[in-house]
């Protein structure tokens, strides 16, 4: 089966700083790097890392060419990314001695993409495929409704949080996975608890403790393999991307989690986003 993922893709600028520049001031970085980035890319990475087949759908602007490249290189379908005049989603990312971090987000091409692009290629999708999307393209809510028209399991990550968006997108997820911030701002915005969206399956990711599925059968916990943290980027793209390929499989949930957590808790013993997260065949020799 195919996972369609309908989501953002980043070129991250990484500049080392001796501290996060103050009003007005200009500093120099000593040390650069640019890479992959943009959670729906991290989410079709790890998807296909985890041996599912992604086809990714979004929009990228100019200066993209490596970050397809490496796209490409982890076996992302590409074939449903359009190409666009202006700039490709970038953020400028100021990390300081400390690891502490500023960020500036262009969303650029990110927000462009056109409801007939993502029904062209839903157009190859089959009952029973996965549609996955996150808050950082435009187009979600069309999408979604007409991924769930066609027969397809809609999954929904929440991130990031933005109230109107979120609620409007609940009545087309099957699925809905969020981190605990979110879920508290989710409660606070909606007055509901995660069991009582009208969603089928909630997956509330609880950082180092694990998660909490709220399934048909009620609420049940998982705990987390524990290891030593180093970066926490793309945790939880990492247990999203997992999680779904492990269903697109045929594995029930429980099994698709414990595939997941422990894909999540590998990646952040490893530095970087897209680069950090493991090969299925990691996950599979690491302690659960
Ligand atoms: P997000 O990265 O979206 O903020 P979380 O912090 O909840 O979300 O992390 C997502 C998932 O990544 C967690 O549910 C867990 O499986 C895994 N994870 C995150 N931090 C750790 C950690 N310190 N140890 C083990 N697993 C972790």
């Amino acid at each position: 089966m195919t996972i369609f993922n309908l989501g953002s893709i980043n070129v991250d600028h990484v500049y080392q700083v001796p501290r996060i520049p103050a009003l007005g001031e200009t500093l120099a970085s000593t040390d650069y790097a640019q890479g992959l980035g943009g959670k729906g890319a991290n989410l079709s990475v790890a998807a296909a890392k985890a041996g599912g087949r992604v086809v990714h759908v979004g929009a990228v602007g100019e200066g993209a060419e490596r970050v397809l490249a490496e796209l490409e290189g982890y076996g992302v379908g590409l074939e449903h990314v359009a190409r666009r005049e202006g700039p490709t989603g970038h953020a400028v990312i100021t990390v300081d001695a400390g690891g502490e971090n500023a960020i500036v987000l262009l969303p650029g091409a990110n927000m462009t993409i056109a409801g007939e692009e993502v029904a062209a290629a839903l157009g190859a999708a089959q009952a029973g495929d996965i549609f996955v999307t996150q808050n950082e393209t435009n187009g979600q809510e069309d999408a979604a409704a007409r991924a769930s028209a066609a027969g397809l399991r809609v999954c929904y990550c929440a991130a990031p949080f933005e109230a109107g968006a979120v609620s409007a997108m609940l009545p087309h997820a099957d699925l809905l996975i969020l981190n605990a911030v979110e879920a508290a701002q989710l409660q606070e915005a909606t007055g509901r608890a995660p069991d009582a969206l009208g969603v089928a399956d909630v997956i509330v990711t609880r950082g180092a403790e694990g998660v909490t599925w709220y399934g048909p059968e009620g609420a049940a916990e998982f705990s987390a393999p524990k290891v030593t943290a180093r970066d926490t980027t793309g945790a939880g793209d990492t247990f999203a991307g997992y999680l779904l390929a492990g269903l697109d499989e045929g594995q029930g949930m429980e099994a698709a989690i414990g595939l997941a957590l422990r894909a999540a808790a590998l990646k952040v013993t490893r530095p970087g986003a897209a680069a950090g997260i493991p090969l299925r065949g990691e996950v599979e020799a690491s302690p659960s």
